[in-house]
């Protein structure tokens, strides 16, 4: 556990060169947890944000192969973020971004109730990638780690939804998300290319197997 624990110190000072770098009008504290619990929650009293890095939550992340059903998982592979490859670097480098994100989510009044991951949340996650703050990101978690005797494994790793894959060809309609339909246009490495339907007509979609139920 005492690997976990360095690391997640990793993660919430890699969580503090985001904020200097992002926003560094606002206030952000950080903490390493005991548990799981990995999560952004802003004070709007104090005008401050926390951000909690649990060190279960990296003790997880060292077996990423066990992790298909994960939201940070699911991201990576449907955004494709880091070309799609979960590796147990990506997904705690992404944690962070995906934490950071929520900071700025809020900052910009795009946080409302009940709407935590919504469109705005995503618009700032990928700026964060395409922007190349994740990837500088995730060399300097790694070289950090490294210069404490931690190596963060880089394999790529297959989780239980890749081959779930198997289970869909072009043609077939899905449903998927919160009341999202389509028709799968391609099926990629790690995600089918979906056009929407109905009320989803005209828009595409990258959609990872764990996520879609074929409906006919
Ligand atoms: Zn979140």
């Amino acid at each position: 556990m005492e690997r976990a624990r360095v690391v997640a110190g990793l993660m919430a000072e890699a969580c503090h060169e985001l904020h200097n770098a992002w926003a560094p009008a606002c206030r952000l504290r950080t903490r390493v947890g005991s548990g799981r619990a990995t999560w952004h929650r802003y004070d709007p009293r104090r005008d401050d944000h926390c951000i909690t890095i649990g060190t279960l939550m990296v003790a997880d992340k060292a077996q990423p192969a066990l992790c298909g059903g994960w939201l940070s998982t699911r991201e990576i592979q449907g955004r494709g973020y880091f070309g799609g490859a979960v590796s147990e670097l990506n997904l705690l480098a992404h944690g962070c971004c995906h934490e950071f994100a929520h900071l700025l989510q809020t900052r910009s009044g795009g946080r409302r109730y009940g709407q935590v991951h919504n469109a705005a949340f995503y618009q700032w996650l990928d700026q964060l990638h395409s922007a190349g703050a994740a990837h500088a990101l995730r060399g300097r978690l790694a070289e950090e780690a490294q210069t404490r005797g931690v190596v963060l494994a880089t394999d790529i790793v297959s989780t239980a939804g890749e081959t779930a894959l198997r289970d869909f060809s072009p043609g077939d309609r899905v449903r998927f998300g919160p009341g999202l339909q389509g028709r799968i246009r391609r099926v990629n490495r790690r995600t089918c290319t979906v056009d929407g339907t109905g009320p989803c007509r005209g828009r595409r979609y990258r959609v990872p197997p764990q996520m879609m139920t074929v409906t006919g």
